[in-house]
């Protein structure tokens, strides 16, 4: 048997852009003119880190979590539904090692809030911030989040279990 487990998620999220809804990214309030449609906040970033975490322990997706059918979860806060992905890992024994998350957004511009989202999901994960990596990137004016209708997040990240 290995000593050490390692393990890697990937996760992958897009949300429409809807006007008159607050703007959360990565569990940072950010202003803007429009936010996102969802059951939920909306929370593109934390949505993709969420389905990282599950498929990294081969857990089941953000989806059959938090069906968007079940009436328990409709406005709910991701960091809750983060805080629970999270301590279902935790309580599997599986550390987070590193977190890489790469937010694609036409609008608004997002590298004033690339610190702001780090230093949030760092606390959301009681995570040292230097293990956190947030990239920002337009998608040059191609399909919909070029075009300012969605926007998508990737994450990458790795779990480590054992001594
Ligand atoms: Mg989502």
């Amino acid at each position: 048997m290995l000593a050490e487990d390692w393990r890697i998620g990937i996760g992958y999220d897009l949300h429409t852009v809807v006007g008159g809804r607050p703007l959360v990214l990565g569990g940072v309030p950010i202003v803007n003119d429009f936010g996102l449609a969802g059951h939920s906040d909306g929370d593109v970033m934390l949505h993709a880190l969420i389905d990282a975490l599950f498929g990294a322990a081969g857990l089941p997706d953000i989806g059959e979590h938090f069906p968007d059918t079940d009436d328990r979860f409709k406005g709910v806060s991701s960091t809750e539904m983060l805080g629970q992905a999270v301590a279902e890992i935790r309580g599997l024994r599986w550390t987070i090692n590193n977190v890489d998350l790469t937010i694609l957004a036409e609008k608004p511009k997002m590298s004033p809030y690339k610190s702001p989202i780090a230093r949030s999901i760092a606390e959301l994960l009681t995570l040292d911030v230097q293990r956190i990596s947030i990239k920002a990137k337009t998608n040059e004016g191609c399909d919909a989040v070029g075009q300012g209708r969605a926007l998508a997040c990737h994450v990458a990240l790795t779990l480590k279990r054992g001594a």
